[in-house]
């Protein structure tokens, strides 16, 4: 039998070959809330849908409205959903006293107090208002900070405010331009 007479013979069959079941089948996307949003990973910026339901992120993928990207990610970027919904990732502070070989939890609070005051107490015993000629420099060259590739413009905004402008720190780098 020809493909024709086939397609024919199915019509005749049934008139509507598109079940109940396929109507009602929609994209688990439909209802869901859609927030634009920017790639966290590098400074191409490439623009992100993030979808979510009952508080909840369920998608993220590429804005077609984006000038910059088109609607595109490269791999990094489309796995960012992985990386908010992982069940490996960390959730609690991790911390390794010196010399100790294990790991700990501690708070959220006592890891930014622990870090104040040792951020505190090194800049105190280091901080320089003129090197050894005399120039006015008001910084200290004991702290570093490295920034990941997953702060926010905002974020980077204030540690550059913070750690440059406020305490004087000069080796404040980006994981994402190393
Ligand atoms: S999708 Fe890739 S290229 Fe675009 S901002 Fe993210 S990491 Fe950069």
């Amino acid at each position: 039998m020809g493909i024709r007479n086939r397609i024919r013979t199915h019509v005749g069959r049934n008139p509507n070959p598109i079940t109940a079941h396929t109507r009602e089948a929609h994209s688990r996307l439909a209802g869901a809330n859609v927030t634009v949003s920017v790639c966290p990973y590098c400074a191409v910026g490439c623009s992100q849908l993030i979808y979510t339901k009952n508080g909840r992120i369920i998608d993220i993928e590429g804005n077609y409205d984006s000038p910059i990207s088109g609607g595109t990610l490269c791999p990094k970027g489309a796995a960012t959903y992985g990386l908010v919904n992982n069940p490996d990732r960390l959730t609690t502070v991790r911390y390794r006293p010196p010399h100790a070989t294990q790991w700990e939890d501690r708070s959220l609070a006592w890891c930014m107090e622990r870090i104040a005051q040792l951020v505190k107490q090194t800049r105190d015993a280091s901080y320089e208002e003129t090197d050894t000629n005399g120039t006015t420099v008001n910084r200290t060259l004991a702290i570093g900070h490295l920034g990941g590739a997953t702060l926010d413009n905002e974020e980077n905004y204030l540690i550059k405010k913070l750690w440059t402008g406020g305490l004087g720190i000069v080796a404040v780098e980006n994981q994402a331009r190393i």
